[in-house]
């Protein structure tokens, strides 16, 4: 393995202070950062796409693990720092310099499968993640997603249905993948430390359940969870055949949208086709 300077000095070198801006909190305790690379399992020998490296904690982690990474950084600043690190590992990872909200990421990974892995500013976090599960392709080219989230929306990922976490987001996540919240970790351990806790999550694709189109699932949890104090009958009004659906597949009218099972959603979903509005 490489001897690689520590990430504080690596900071210092490159005159790195954390960018408010972009989102910027750095990780620098190096066994952490490998517990962060093991959860996809072994990597060695596989693509990962890693979006936001900054100075390249996660990344050398994902480097020793064995991976082939290719990492996207809007920063300039943490250009020079990413290079001495391809420098350090020949062959194994590319960076690309540019905004991963403007890519075609199956397009920069060649259209080989791959695993992603990111420690990203939570806004961005999410919109991406929302684009990785609402592929039209499944099961896609990615084969994990292991993320750094606010704990908190980490938890509506993985949310079982009957409680107040459960939503658009856990549907998402839980319809046709395994999501599951892999490691807390707690804001001390980043550079300067954000307000809130985080967690990671690691997901992967299972089989999608036949005959659902994700445009009409997404309509119907907009909908119901759009006034989720509401009863179906009346969160569901607007959604072309949705209260028949519920009839047909025996789900009570008067139910509101958090009682609902990841299944039943999908079972509505299933009855009202492609035909939602
Ligand atoms: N991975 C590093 C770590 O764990 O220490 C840095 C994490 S920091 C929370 C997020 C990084 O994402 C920053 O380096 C920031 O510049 C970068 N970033 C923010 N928005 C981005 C975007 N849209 N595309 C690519 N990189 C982005």
């Amino acid at each position: 393995m490489p001897d690689l300077p520590p990430l504080r000095e690596v900071i210092a070198a490159h005159g790195l202070s954390a960018s408010k801006k972009l989102g910027q909190n750095f990780l620098f305790d190096e066994q952490l950062l490998d517990r962060i690379a093991a959860i996809p399992g072994d990597l060695s020998g596989q693509n990962v796409l890693e979006i936001g490296p900054g100075p390249g904690g996660l990344t050398r982690a994902l480097l020793r693990a064995g991976a082939n990474v290719t990492a996207v950084e809007m920063d300039d600043r943490c250009l020079p720092a990413l290079a001495e690190l391809s420098d350090a590992f020949p062959g194994k990872l590319s960076v690309i310099h540019g905004d991963a909200m403007k890519l075609n990421h199956n397009e920069i990974m060649g259209g080989e499968p791959y695993h992603i892995a990111s420690n990203l500013p939570y806004n961005v976090g999410t919109a991406l993640f929302v684009n990785w599960l609402s592929g039209a392709q499944w099961p896609p080219l990615w084969r994990s997603l292991t993320l750094m989230f606010q704990q908190e929306v980490a938890q509506r990922i993985v949310a079982p249905s009957g409680g107040s976490a459960f939503g658009r987001l856990a549907v998402l996540a839980q319809w046709r993948s395994e999501a599951k919240l892999a490691l807390k970790v707690h804001r001390s351990a980043f550079t300067p430390p954000p307000k809130v806790m985080s967690a990671i999550v690691h997901v992967t694709p299972k089989a999608a359940p036949e005959g659902v189109a994700p445009r009409t699932l997404e309509r119907i949890t907009e909908a119901a969870f759009g006034q989720r104090r509401k009863m179906l009958r009346q969160s569901l009004k607007g959604v072309p055949g949705a209260l028949d659906a519920l009839a047909q597949v025996g789900i009570e009218p008067t139910r509101r949208a958090e009682t609902l099972s990841v299944d039943e959603f999908v079972a509505i979903a299933r009855k009202l086709g492609g035909h939602a509005g």
